[in-house]
């Protein structure tokens, strides 16, 4: 990301006084820590910021610093000097966080997926981040905007929930240099890491174990799939947090290419979400096909019809895809 383009955020920043601090419905750890971080820091600035997304925290991630400034927005809308969305591809993924900016002189679009196309007054999107928390990191250190170690601690959770632990291939030697100077602040990463990783409810397991049960497979074991149904997810009573990560499971099978996750939800749509180990299979532009978006190697979408429905097309088009990569390997 140029200089020119953090300079230009930062004079906004300092400029204005009233902002909105938006991320995605079904945030994640990079969505709420990069918010939070922000947040934080326009706080310490002396600005008045509110800090919505769709769902508000997750009981998971309230362990964060000042995680109980993020909130459902209000039903009544609000004025803004500034709204800046955050980790968020399309603009429409901000869902009623959006609805509830009524007026912003400017909007900034704050983010690393591929599919982003550049929504907003001041677009800031780096695809080779591998958490828009990186990009937060960057406007803050080069900006001289305040910084400590609760805004450390937002960051360092959501860079390693979003490299899945520093493994994924957009983890490069900056993250880690990144990391180190969040861990300088005083962090402590072993009680960080259990909070992040060792603190699940039991019901997390317990649907582990009944996507497990409807697991398969396809194309020589090259596709591995599994779904929820409305109905298994009320028996076992899970949040829609619960899920996040449990597609991991079926890309660390040997030989698999491609995971997929079918969620029935309760709007007639079906959420898919979908891992490559490869960039030559790209999901995100499977997922774009299904009105989605993403990253070239984890992306989603939200796909109108019955589970039945959505798996069978959604899986054929994978299944082409892993089969024209294997007759072009042929
Ligand atoms: P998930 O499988 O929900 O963890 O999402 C994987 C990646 O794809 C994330 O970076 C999401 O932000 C993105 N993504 C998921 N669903 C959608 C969607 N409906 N539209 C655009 N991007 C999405
Ligand atoms: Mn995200
Ligand atoms: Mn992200």
């Amino acid at each position: 990301m140029s200089a020119s383009k953090f300079q230009e955020i930062d004079q906004i920043l300092r400029a204005h006084q009233r902002f909105a601090i938006l991320g995605h419905v079904r945030p994640d750890g990079d969505a709420l820590g990069s918010q939070l971080a922000l947040a934080l820091s326009l706080q310490a600035l002396g600005k008045e910021v509110r800090v919505w997304n769709e769902d508000g925290m997750l009981e998971k991630y309230s362990f964060l610093p000042s995680a109980q400034l993020l909130t459902k927005p209000p039903s009544t809308p609000e004025d803004f000097d500034v709204a800046v969305a955050l980790d968020t591809a399309i603009q429409n993924r901000l869902g009623t966080a959006f609805a509830a900016v009524r007026s912003a002189k400017i909007w900034i679009n704050i983010d690393h997926h591929l599919s982003n196309p550049g929504y907003g007054n001041v677009v800031c999107v780096d695809t080779s981040a591998p958490a828009t928390a990186e990009i937060i990191f960057h406007l803050i250190k080069t900006q001289g905007l305040p910084f400590n170690r609760d805004i450390a601690e937002n960051l360092y959770a959501a860079i390693s929930t979003d490299t899945g632990s520093f493994q994924y291939p957009k983890t490069s030697d900056r993250t880690f240099e990144i990391a180190a100077e969040l861990i300088r602040t005083g962090l402590d990463v072993g009680r960080l890491n259990q909070q992040l990783y060792e603190n699940y409810p039991r019901r997390r397991l317990e649907l582990l174990r009944e996507l497990l049960h409807n697991m398969r497979f396809q194309q020589e074991d090259h596709v591995a799939s599994f779904s929820l149904t409305l109905k298994a997810a009320a028996e076992l009573g899970v949040l829609p947090e619960d899920n996040e990560g449990l597609i991991d499971h079926l890309r660390a099978v040997r030989g698999v290419i491609v995971a997929v996750f079918f969620e029935e939800l309760f709007d007639g749509k079906v959420r898919v979400s979908m891992r490559s180990k490869t960039e030559a299979v790209d999901v995100c532009a499977i997922c774009q096909k299904f009105g989605g978006g993403g990253h070239s190697l984890a992306a989603g979408a939200r796909v109108r019809g019955t589970l039945a429905e959505v798996e069978q097309r959604v899986l054929a088009e994978v299944c082409a895809n892993v089969k024209s990569l294997k007759a072009g390997l042929a």
